[in-house]
């Protein structure tokens, strides 16, 4: 008899399995990654299968038989990944295996809400046919029905669009013999993005060829070839049709892809891409879709029926049947990154997947991070297609700015005026949104904070408010001083909503769309601006990073970026990293096509090595001085780094925890490693936070000391009041 080991799917940190049942004849279809629902004394879980066993350290008729087995269930190769990721994030085996598990499985003793749907399918008989050619009496909607099942197979939902016929009309049909009708699962399609692709497939130029066939040596498994490489092209030197090369011929041998882009709403044009190439075979897999739509992409994956996906960094645990690739777009993207708890990197897991499943890994980007330029092969497109330069980029120096003279530079005024006159387009970015992040009385001096977080509440002009942009928490916008009664409030700063409005006065009738997460919050709502843009003969957009990301409008001949060391001030290692990637993605925006383009960098920091080096698109340049800055300061990919987060409402007991998991961490911590802090963070929602910060060269050995604390912690009810989390890998 064999033994169902079952991971229970629990929010519980405690509850620790895996527990073992009997299966039963009945069930003997059931192995890894069948999620089951079994009783649990007195309650019922779902769980996870995780080890079929011959034999149970239980005496067998102490052992319960699974109740019912869900209707799809995960692989073992992706049960592995999901337990992988549990452990190396510190995180629960449940928690892991969700990750993986078909989407909506939920936790406890609920079960799966959503399931495969059906649908009605009507086929065309020999009879059919027949009644047609002999020109048999058929009412109207009968005749038309048969005449569309001519083409092949239907569903009664696509009957009724196409010739307005119902039920009725297809019983009639098939009680006079004349059709077939079955009912089969049918496919809730996700949307398609607003904007549409061509399917062309472009002759490759030749260092895109070089690239592509590299990829096709390692698919082929040539000797010598390198398994994982990091593809670095300038931006618009085509990296996205090696990526669909490469994935056309993974799909010619037989084996499936896994495609990552950034946070989807950002890449509608790539996913459009995709999509328009790859036909029935692309499946789309991210947070936006209805949990119908998510659950069937998964389930067509599972199947085999699709074989690429393309998605944000979830789909890394996309059920892709024989993973032959996994490309990571704009590789150097923070949103990889996965901010709750497990806190994995999709690029790590990534990593992992390829090397578990033998499959092939491509990261690309234009500003690649420096442990992927250190750690990985590099495939070069130095140029962008059609030979043309990338276009030049002029500092302005803000610090010799007049301040009265306002956020945008005269300069830089003069550049956009220059765009209206030639009716081109251009983009601008500024890194905050709302209007003014500063509202203070100009008499008295007050300043309006968050009553929750210990930051400016930020002035919101379109909805009137003021807003934070840490918690939930806003308010009407005042008209008077609560202090001292003076209507004369300053809004100092600028955001995304004042740029919008500056430009709208001074570039009249120039249209002024802005993109920022105000106004791509709808869905569909990013697609739709980026589509009016690409729609109008002449526009400026506005906006935050959003801006920066992925897009290919050829008729932009100016990019500018209003405050290019905002990022700088961060105090963070990455500052550097994430500046030089910033610009430089930004500058990528301009020129692509025939009127070339100009590029403005507006900063308080024009010697910032990032600053300067993005200037030059000197990527190589700085990623060599990055590195070497960071091996110094012994920074990844020199050592590894983890973070314990601490919170609280209770200022004193938050200290107390973090003092003492930085004692208690001080001795488990392997050795080379250094414990900085506890360091105070400023408070969010109402609640005091303190963190440490950790530098160890023995990754395995501090993930040990990690768990063995928070777990130690989690388990003391004294500290019940304070929340710890762990992050490995912090970004
Ligand atoms: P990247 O991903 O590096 O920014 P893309 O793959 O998006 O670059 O290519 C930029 C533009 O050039 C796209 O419009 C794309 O269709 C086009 N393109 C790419 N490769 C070729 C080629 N070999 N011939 C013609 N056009 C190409
Ligand atoms: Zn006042
Ligand atoms: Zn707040």
């Amino acid at each position: 008899m064999a033994i169902l080991r079952v991971e229970p799917l629990t929010t519980a940190r405690a509850l620790r399995g895996p527990f073992d049942y009997r299966r039963p004849e009945a069930m003997a279809d059931l192995g890894v990654g069948s999620v089951v629902r079994v009783p649990f004394g007195p309650r019922r879980l779902l769980g996870v299968v995780v080890e079929v066993a011959e034999a149970s350290e239980l005496p067998p008729e102490r052992l319960a038989e699974p109740i019912e087995a869900l209707e799809a269930g995960a692989t073992p190769e992706l049960v592995r990944l999901g337990l992988w990721v549990a452990r190396e994030y510190c995180s629960t085996p449940s928690r892991g295996l969700q990750l993986v598990l078909p989407p909506g499985t939920g936790t406890g003793s609920a079960g799966r809400t959503v399931r495969t749907k059906t649908e009605l399918r009507a086929a065309i008989l020999p009879a059919g046919e027949a009644a047609l050619e002999d020109g048999e009496r058929l009412g109207s909607k009968q005749r038309a029905v048969l005449e569309a099942l001519r083409a092949g197979e239907m569903s009664s939902g696509e009957l009724a669009t196409a010739v307005g016929s119902d039920r009725a009309t297809l019983r009639r049909l098939e009680g006079r013999g004349l059709v077939s009708t079955h009912s089969a699962a049918m496919r809730r399609i996700p949307g398609e993005p607003g904007l549409a692709a061509a399917a062309a497939r472009p002759e490759l130029l030749p260092e895109q060829t070089e690239a592509v066939a590299a990829i096709v040596a390692a698919l082929d498994g040539e000797a010598g070839s390198d398994r994982k490489m990091l593809l670095h092209g300038v931006t618009g030197s085509g990296k996205t049709e090696v990526y669909l090369a490469a994935v056309e011929a993974a799909l010619e041998r037989g084996k499936g892809a896994i495609v990552l882009v950034p946070e989807i709403g950002l890449a509608p044009q790539a996913v459009a891409r995709f999509r328009a190439r790859l036909g029935d075979r692309f499946a789309v897999l991210h947070s936006a879709l209805s949990a119908g739509e998510r659950y069937d992409e998964w389930r067509r994956l599972r199947s085999g029926e699709a074989s690429v996906c393309v998605g944000p960094r979830s789909a890394v645990f996309a059920p892709v049947r024989d993973l032959g690739l996994i490309v990571i777009d704009e590789e150097h993207d923070a949103s990889y990154k996965q901010e709750g708890d497990p806190t994995y990197d999709a690029r790590a897991v990534a990593r992992k997947r390829a090397t578990d499943t033998g499959a092939v890994l491509v990261a690309g980007t234009a500003t690649p991070r420096p442990e992927s330029w250190l750690e990985l092969p590099r495939l070069e497109l130095p140029n962008r297609v059609d030979g043309r330069r990338m276009p030049p980029v002029h500092l302005v120096d803000m610090r010799e700015a007049d301040p009265r003279s306002g956020p945008v530079h005269a300069e830089t005024w003069e550049a956009l005026e220059g765009v209206r006159t030639a009716g081109a387009k251009a983009i601008v970015m500024i890194n905050r949104r709302g209007f003014a992040p500063w509202l203070t009385c100009r008499s008295c001096g007050h300043h309006w904070g968050c009553p929750n977080c210990d930051v400016s509440l930020i002035v919101h002009r379109h909805s009137g408010r003021l807003v934070c942009h840490h918690c939930a928490h806003s308010e009407p916008q005042p008209r008077a001083c609560p202090e001292c009664g003076s209507t004369t409030l300053s809004q100092a700063g600028a955001g995304t909503e004042r740029i919008e409005k500056l430009l709208r006065e001074r570039l009249a009738p120039m249209p002024v769309l802005r993109l920022d997460s105000d106004t791509a919050s709808e869905r569909g709502a990013h697609a739709r601006i980026l589509a009016r843009f690409d729609a109008l003969p002449s526009a400026v957009l506005v906006g935050t990073q959003m801006v920066a990301k992925g897009h290919d409008f050829p008729e932009v001949t100016l990019s500018a970026i209003l405050d290019a060391d905002a990022t700088l001030r961060f105090p963070d290692f990455r500052a550097e990293e994430r500046t030089f990637a910033m610009v430089a993605q930004l500058a990528g925006r301009s020129g692509r096509g025939e009127a070339g383009g100009e590029v403005i960098v507006q900063t308080l920091a024009p010697n910032a090595a990032s600053i300067e080096h993005a200037a030059r698109h000197d990527s190589a340049g700085f990623l060599e001085l990055e590195l070497e800055r960071r091996e110094v300061l012994r920074y990844p990919p020199f050592s590894h780094l983890s973070r314990v987060n601490f919170a609280s409402e209770d200022e004193e007991k938050v200290d107390e925890a973090a003092r003492t998991v930085a004692r208690e961490l001080r001795l488990g911590l392997p050795k080379g490693s250094e414990l900085l802090g506890p360091a105070p963070m400023f408070r969010v929602r109402n609640r005091h936070r303190r963190r440490i910060l950790i530098k160890a060269e023995d990754r395995a050995g501090m993930i040990v000391a990690m768990r063995e604390v928070v777990e130690g912690r989690a388990a003391d009810r004294s500290l019940k009041d304070v929340a710890i989390g762990v992050d490995i890998d912090p970004q």
